[in-house]
């Protein structure tokens, strides 16, 4: 399927159901291509909720009064151990714009890093935020795998309102930096937030321009206190559509099919558009947060490897192993992307 940015457009914006159907049929056929029935787990530690920025969309924007935490070095690399032992992948550190490890020059997070990557023996991801090109080449020195950072939108205006006095193009540069540095790249899109069609088909055409590895789309949900409380979340068939789009696009890309916005129930959907990497896998009962819903299934214990797995061979499907994993990020980083 050829996909040009009139082909997106159309696609992003057919009812026709035989149209959608051969949509997600041609992902999953582009998935089994390149990964035959074997899907990626990643385990979440979203370590602080306390950040500097104010980005409409987030319930973790500063001025949202609401309680917080930062878990302790010793919480982190526990939770971590509990993940991998539960059978994921790849430990994702996630935090909001914290200062106080941007005042201490990130000693703190560098350290758990190694930890964890000693202790468990699997790769990690960052998802920091904007930091400086010292910082990220720390992390890269530190053996961090992955860098995530999500600009949401690829239209300039649409990201002045989203994410409040920041900059595009320093958000950019941090991303592209961090992958000359050697680390693997994510950018992700948010699917509500007031973008058209065309402005997704650009989104679509800047990630594979920049040469991300991993590729994520997330519907917008609202957050009490925030600005867009008011605002309505999209129909899901937005983001399943984004999901099968960037698998054609990209056959060798990484796209999350995130526990983060409908739970475990929202698993089946996104796996059926093309997704291969089930990400914000939570260990129960440890008082973490999520990102997008900071309480959607996290306590109950139904966001685990043992209940996505369950999913997964219902579709005929088979959760990858930590070895298959690092063997493919390891061509991934071989990659000239
Ligand atoms: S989206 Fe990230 S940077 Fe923006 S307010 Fe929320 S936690 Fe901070």
């Amino acid at each position: 399927m050829e996909l040009t940015k009139e082909k997106i457009v159309e696609l992003l914006e057919t009812k026709d159901d035989k149209q959608i159907e051969a949509l997600f049929a041609e992902a999953r056929r582009v998935r089994e291509q390149q990964f035959g029935n074997k899907i990626f787990l990643y385990g979440f530690v979203y370590f602080s909720t306390w950040c500097r920025n104010d980005c409409t969309f987030c319930y973790y924007r500063k001025s949202n009064q609401i309680e917080r935490y930062r878990k302790t070095p010793e919480e982190i690399l526990r939770l971590s151990q509990e993940l991998a032992e539960s059978g994921v992948h790849l430990i994702d550190l996630t935090m909001g714009e914290d200062l106080s490890y941007h005042e201490e020059d990130f000693e703190t997070v560098l350290s758990i890093i190694r930890s964890i990557k000693e202790t468990t023996g699997l790769p990690v991801m960052i998802s920091p935020g904007v930091v400086s090109d010292q910082q990220i080449k720390a992390f890269a020195e530190a053996g961090t795998d992955w860098y995530a950072l999500y600009q949401e939108t690829h239209n300039r205006d649409l990201f002045a309102k989203l994410r409040l006095d920041q900059d595009y193009d320093e958000r950019m540069h941090a991303k592209l930096y961090a992958k000359e540095q050697g680390m693997l790249i994510e950018e992700g899109l948010m699917s509500g937030v007031g973008e058209n069609s065309e402005d997704i088909a650009h989104s679509l055409m800047e990630m594979g321009r920049i040469g991300a590895s991993q590729v994520r789309v997330m519907s917008f949900v609202p957050q009490a206190g925030s600005p867009m409380e008011h605002v309505k979340t999209p129909d899901r068939m937005l983001e399943m559509k984004i999901i099968a789009l960037m698998r054609i696009l990209y056959p060798w890309a990484l796209i999350p099919t995130s526990l983060d916005v409908d739970g475990i129930a929202g698993l089946e959907a996104r796996v059926n558009a093309g997704g291969n990497v089930v990400t914000s896998i939570i260990p129960p009962r440890t008082g973490l947060a999520g990102v997008a819903q900071n309480s959607m299934d996290v306590d109950d214990g139904s966001r685990t490897v043992a209940e996505a797995e369950k999913i997964l061979e219902s579709l005929g499907l088979q959760a990858a192993t930590a070895e298959e994993y690092q063997k493919y990020i390891g061509e991934l980083k071989c990659r000239k992307l």
